[in-house]
């Protein structure tokens, strides 16, 4: 039986880049120490009072289907966040819940592109974007971010790519997974007359949004005449260690969260009205939460800063938010998939390539800020240790 060749298509062909990811868990599997700087998964649990309201939540009996919009008060508490954090006035009507960040790109393409047309989106990228965009029919295509200029891109960049291509859309994601950069004023600005002048939508992937350790989060909606034309993602996964949860939303105007809830109920039919439960409870404890949460990763970025200071060989990009630092390896004359897997057979240190995350992060690693500080300082010193080693073509 013949399969739609849209759902063949989805990776596009090979791994997707997973491939040195799949050997270190198959070696961590059969026994070998592998230290995991891979995926972005806290080294902390869901707190136990957010499990304490999904408990209560579920035993009081809300566990029939739910509001397929997302809970009145969930979707209230995520606006909330949103007006705060944004300035922009925002009300439950422009939000609906969806299950994870991830869910919430699908129903924003789903929403902005017909089959056939070009979604753009900024190269290094977040694995599962190029898919998700051929997953709604849509054609990928990258607009490169270049390393020299700290991952920042460019409008004239996203001007060329939009009108070779008479892209819908354009997908950022600030603060960024792979590359640590948080998007300046100027950034931002600059995205925003582009949007506007090549008639596109934004969508704009915020779910780092509270992982910031220099410079200020913007919310591109939050610029002028951004309102109408931005879909803002967010989620509760980075922000309060609820990655299995599966809780995330769109953000965005009135008409479209109207279609997009229509897409939910033909697709997922809504989240576990006890998750919601729990995000809302979690919600209502404030920001002060979230920071706790991030605390780990904005000290793992201070000791890295340390151990890159007293050496020349490895080369960080500007860590500015998120929970990854990417690494410029190119001293070593090595790809970020060599590199990646000399480093897993030589230290058991198992790293994402940079070229996992698009051609701008070619030469690069990323390194997840994942693991108990003694033990990442330990795989940190290591690694720099064994590229130096490269480097000057010496035998570790
Ligand atoms: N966007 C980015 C940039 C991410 O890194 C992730 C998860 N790693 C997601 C979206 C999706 O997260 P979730 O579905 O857990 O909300």
């Amino acid at each position: 039986m013949k399969l739609s060749q849209r759902i063949q298509d989805i990776t596009g062909g090979g791994s997707g880049g997973w491939d040195l990811y799949f050997r270190a868990r198959a070696l961590k599997e059969a026994g070998a120490p592998i230290i995991e700087l891979t995926v972005g998964e806290h080294d902390i649990r869901t707190s136990a009072d957010i499990l304490d309201a999904m408990h209560e939540a579920a035993r009081s009996g809300h566990t029939g289907y739910a509001a397929i919009p997302g809970t009145r008060d969930l979707r209230e508490a995520v606006a909330a966040r949103i007006t705060a954090q944004s300035g922009v006035p925002t009300t439950a009507r422009n939000v609906t819940i969806t299950p994870g960040g991830q869910s919430a790109l699908f129903a924003s393409h789903n929403a902005m592109l017909d089959a056939g047309d070009t979604g753009l989106f900024i190269d290094p990228y977040y694995a599962t974007y190029p898919g998700t965009i051929r997953a709604v029919g849509g054609i990928p295509q990258t607009v490169p971010a270049e390393a020299a200029r700290g991952f920042q891109p460019r409008g004239a960049d996203i001007d060329t790519a939009a009108k070779a291509t008479h892209a819908k859309s354009l997908l950022i994601n600030s603060p960024n997974n792979p590359t640590g950069a948080v998007y300046t004023a100027d950034t931002l600005q600059e995205i925003a007359r582009a949007t506007i002048d090549n008639d596109m939508w934004l969508i704009s992937d915020e779910v780092y949004d509270s992982q910031i350790w220099e410079g200020a989060h913007i919310s591109p909606r939050a610029l002028p005449d951004m309102a109408q034309r931005t879909l803002v993602v967010g989620s509760m996964s980075k922000s309060h260690a609820m990655t299995g949860s599966r809780v995330g939303w769109v953000c965005g105007p009135e008409d479209v969260i109207d279609y997009l809830i229509t897409l939910s109920t033909h697709t997922t039919y809504g989240v576990p009205g006890y998750i919601q439960d729990a995000a809302t409870f979690a919600l209502g404890q404030g920001a002060s939460v979230e920071e706790q949460v991030a605390a780990p990763f904005r000290r793992r970025r201070l000791l890295t800063r340390d151990l890159l200071a007293k050496q020349n060989v490895v080369h960080a990009a500007p860590i500015q938010g998120a929970m990854y630092v990417m690494l410029d390896i190119r001293a070593t004359g090595m790809s970020g998939e060599d590199f990646g897997n000399a480093l897993l057979d030589g230290e058991q240190i198992a790293v994402m390539p940079g070229e996992s995350f698009g051609a701008a992060a070619a030469g690069h690693i990323r390194v997840a800020m994942t693991v108990d500080d003694d033990v990442f300082v330990d795989a940190m010193t290591r690694l720099i240790g064994f590229a130096a080693t490269l480097a000057t073509g010496e035998t570790a």
